[in-house]
């Protein structure tokens, strides 16, 4: 019998619809052989998944992160009990390979990008000799597999999703992605990019996020920096990657207009006004921006005092919006050098800066970062244990015995910062204030859309991340499953099965 190959995306909450597309699992659907078939993809965060649906000799591919890690554990040993063969991947297993194959099953673990190896692993579980490990190592800009969105199932995503860069070249302390996918931006094709964006186009999707570490990888303060160093080479290629992100933009913009699409970016761009103006032509109408702390103690403390504070912050914030960028805010609480009175300043500060969207998120040492490994060290040899699970080991806790937060705070407990996270959240998103940030849009419809759109936002990721009371999260997520259907409508629209790439000579021969 023919080896069926299954990737699943674990969630232990599933709402029935999903806002972003996983690329990932559509990326390593691309990277298998056609000699498999088209593999069975699962997203849990649309429905779970039954161990019944693996079967002896099937090869089942889980992609973790830490925060899901447990879950995909759960699927791991089910799926091995049924006699498939295991692999695990994503940025959890690389930090972690040996634990994927202690308490996942694993018979082999992806460590870093998979889709070059992936062929591989494949071959090899098919002859049932996988190897421990193996290392995916980083692709190169000219590797990057298309996503295969044939595969996608109806009606079930708002946003599509593509990838158009990959590595940031800061180095913030509570973030991984500098130290995993490296501080060399690898960027991809303008042509690979569009190619993708018309096929989602095509398929009916009007919403796009282009699921970058950092859009915006070379600032001009990098230019000038490399200027001044008189380093030519530097100065060449960070001009060469500031261009292709302009090609890039020029090429989104001759794109059907009702396309609108979101990303991440450092505040820096908010300096660069030709960068800005590129955007809005491309119609890159929104991106999240990392505030992180409103205090320059706060920023020093992560190693992000690159962003500004206080008024020359909500005025570099401001300046998005005046170029038609949207900006969803992300703030982290629970810094040492956060007060009682950072809450409000906060909140006060996000309601200035004319931010669309906010998230505020506890802060939680991750793996593979430099504030973790500062962490862990100091509790070496005296970690506090919650069912015997050391805390520096948090994601193997189960989930509703998880603390909410990790490291001691100097003047407020773990309860204080929990309580007025979800404070802050709360009058974010009371209806007054969504109502009044709704003005951002024309018609009466746009405004509703608006509305629902926001409370969709905080049911999915404040009640369901921060409350403490499981019956709290059950209601959130019972409330988010039923927001999301109507939402989905709003986003999508009429397929273009037959619109054409820009300036495409030939569509049979897509470059990567
Ligand atoms: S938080 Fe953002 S800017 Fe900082 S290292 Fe991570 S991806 Fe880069």
């Amino acid at each position: 019998m023919a080896t069926r190959v299954h990737l699943v995306n674990p969630s232990r909450t599933a709402f029935g619809t999903a806002v972003i597309t996983p690329r990932w699992l559509y990326v390593l659907a691309g990277a298998t052989p056609s000699s498999y078939g088209d593999p069975n993809l699962v997203d849990e965060t649309l429905e779970q998944s039954a161990p019944g649906m693996f079967g002896p000799g099937d090869i089942v591919g889980i992609g973790i992160h830490t925060a899901n890690a447990l879950r995909g554990y759960e699927v791991g040993r089910a799926a091995r009990a049924r006699g498939a063969r295991v692999v695990f991947g994503g940025i959890h297993a690389s930090l972690y390979p040996d634990e994927a194959h202690e308490r996942g099953g694993a018979h082999a673990v992806v460590t870093g990008d998979g889709e070059a190896v992936w062929p591989a692993v494949l071959r090899d579980c098919a002859a049932g000799t996988p190897e421990r490990i193996y290392d995916g190592g980083k692709v190169r800009r000219d590797g990057f597999v298309p996503a295969r969105w044939d595969l996608l199932p109806p009606d079930k995503y708002m946003w599509g999703s593509v990838q158009t860069v990959r590595g940031c070249p800061k180095h913030c302390s509570f973030c991984s992605v500098w130290r995993t996918d490296g501080q060399e931006p690898r960027t991809r094709s303008a042509e690979a990019v569009v190619r993708e964006v018309v096929e989602l186009r095509r398929r009916g999707f009007r919403f796009i996020a282009l699921a970058d570490d950092n859009f915006y990888p070379v600032t001009l303060n990098d230019l000038a920096m490399a200027g001044r160093r008189a380093d030519s080479a530097r100065f060449e290629a960070l001009t060469a990657i500031r261009e292709e992100r302009f090609d890039l933009m020029r090429r989104l913009a001759q794109l059907p207009d009702d396309l609108v699409f979101f990303t991440q970016i450092t505040m820096e761009a908010a300096e660069d006004a030709e960068f800005l103006a590129a955007m809005k032509r491309a119609r890159i109408a929104g991106a999240l921006v990392g505030v992180e702390s409103v205090t320059p103690e706060g920023l020093k403390a992560i190693y992000k005092d690159f962003n500004l504070a206080g008024d020359a912050l909500v005025e570099r914030l401001q300046r998005f919006r005046a170029h038609g960028v949207h900006v969803l805010g992300s703030f982290i609480f629970g810094l040492p050098t956060d007060r009682d009175a950072t809450f409000d300043a906060t909140l006060d500060l996000a309601k200035r800066a004319d931010l669309t969207f906010a998230q505020f998120v506890t802060l939680t040492p991750f793996p593979g970062t430099v504030d973790f490994a500062k962490w862990e060290a100091s509790l070496a040899g005296r970690e506090p244990r919650v069912l015997d699970v050391p805390v520096t080991r948090h994601w193997l806790i189960p989930y509703e015995h998880r603390p909410k937060l990790y490291t001691p705070h100097p003047t407020m407990t773990p309860e204080q910062i929990r309580a007025r996270t979800q404070e802050v959240w709360d009058r974010f998103y009371s209806i007054r204030e969504v109502w009044r940030r709704a003005r951002c849009v024309r018609s009466l419809r746009a405004r509703l859309a608006f509305v629902l759109i926001s409370k969709l936002y905080r049911q999915m990721y404040a009640n369901t991340g921060i409350s403490t009371d499981s019956a709290r999260t059950t209601r959130a997520s019972r409330w988010a499953r039923w927001l999301a259907k109507p939402c989905r409508r709003l986003f999508t629209a009429r397929p273009l099965p037959d619109l054409a790439v820009p300036g495409a000579e030939c569509e049979l021969n897509p470059t990567q």
